[in-house]
C-alpha cells in the first residue's frame, strides 16, 4: 500500500516542532472539550484546514499555528466525521500522522 502524500510531512522536524508549539499554546488540552466545560488532556494536535496533495508544501498550512488545534483522540474523530461515518468499510483511517488506525474501540 501506497504512503499518504502527507507520510514525510508527518515525519519531519518543522512538524514536530509546530506540533510542540500548538500543544504549549493549547496548554495541552483538547480544545473541543474545553469549549464545552471539559478538561481532557490533547492527545493529537489536528489541521482545521486538512493537508491536501495541493497545500503539503504551504508552510502556513501544514505548521501555521493557526491551522492547528489540539485534541483529544475522540474529538478527533468527531472533527473527523469518523466517529459518524467510519472512514472505510474495515473501519480503518488514517490518522494525523500518517498511521492507519482502527476506529472500533
Ligand atoms: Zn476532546
Ligand atoms: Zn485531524
Amino acid at each position: 500500500m501506497a504512503k499518504p502524500f502527507s507520510y514525510a510531512f508527518y515525519h519531519s522536524a518543522a512538524w514536530a516542532r509546530a506540533r510542540e508549539s500548538a500543544l504549549i499554546r493549547d496548554n495541552h488540552l483538547c480544545q473541543r472539550c474545553l469549549k464545552a466545560g471539559e478538561i481532557t488532556p490533547a492527545t493529537m494536535v489536528h489541521h482545521i484546514q486538512e493537508l491536501t496533495p495541493d497545500n503539503i508544501n504551504d508552510p502556513n498550512i501544514t505548521c501555521g499555528l493557526d491551522n492547528l488545534v489540539s485534541l483529544c483522540d475522540r474529538c478527533h474523530k468527531i472533527t473527523h466525521g469518523w466517529a459518524r461515518d467510519g472512514a472505510t468499510r474495515q473501519g480503518l483511517a488514517f490518522d494525523d500522522n500518517g498511521n492507519l488506525i482502527c476506529l472500533n474501540e
